[in-house]
């Protein structure tokens, strides 16, 4: 999640292309760890398991709340996905915007994916989508998306509610 035009970091875009990068093989990803982790999902911050995809809340989030929306098969371009799991992907998105208003009430979202490293993606191999649920007066836009915040609720007590409210609701 960078500044989409920044002419100034080429170098540091240049850099990476000559290094393995991060979550490119199942067995290097996050995501994948993370869903396979059998009985860890406190530990991992897995919310939800559903289907064909998962909810996992952000270790580094830009506001509270912050969560992501991966498919189950590790792969990295949205159009490589089959059109059901890219319904199960909207559908879970919409799940989880419900689950945080009942909780927090938030006012905005900013739901988005950034697709290859180039795009700003930490984990170009494994795609996902960001939900970063938004209240007046949190911050701007740009703070948010350009770096990260200090966040007053601890990562396992958020992880905890809204599993907890994940399975109430469905
Ligand atoms: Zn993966």
């Amino acid at each position: 999640m960078d500044i989409l035009w920044s002419p100034w970091r080429s170098k540091y875009i240049q850099s990476f292309k000559d290094e393995k990068k991060d979550g490119e093989s199942p067995d290097k990803c996050i995501f994948c760890e993370a869903l396979h982790a059998e009985g860890q999902e406190k530990e991992m911050l897995i919310v939800s398991k559903e289907d064909k995809c998962f909810v996992i809340l952000n270790k580094f989030p830009y506001n509270g709340g912050h969560i992501m929306v991966a498919p189950n098969k590790h792969i990295s371009n949205l159009e490589e996905l089959e059109d059901d799991v890219v319904f199960a992907l909207i559908k879970t998105i919409k799940k989880s915007i419900k689950v945080m208003e009942h909780i927090s009430k938030p006012h905005g979202f900013n739901i988005g994916m950034n697709q290859g490293r180039v795009a700003g993606a930490g984990i170009p191999g494994h795609l996902h989508f960001h939900i970063v649920p938004r209240w007046n007066g949190d911050t701007s836009f740009m703070p948010v998306i350009s770096d990260t915040k200090v966040v007053s609720q601890s990562l396992e007590e958020t992880q905890q509610i809204l599993a907890k409210t994940f399975i109430e609701l469905f």
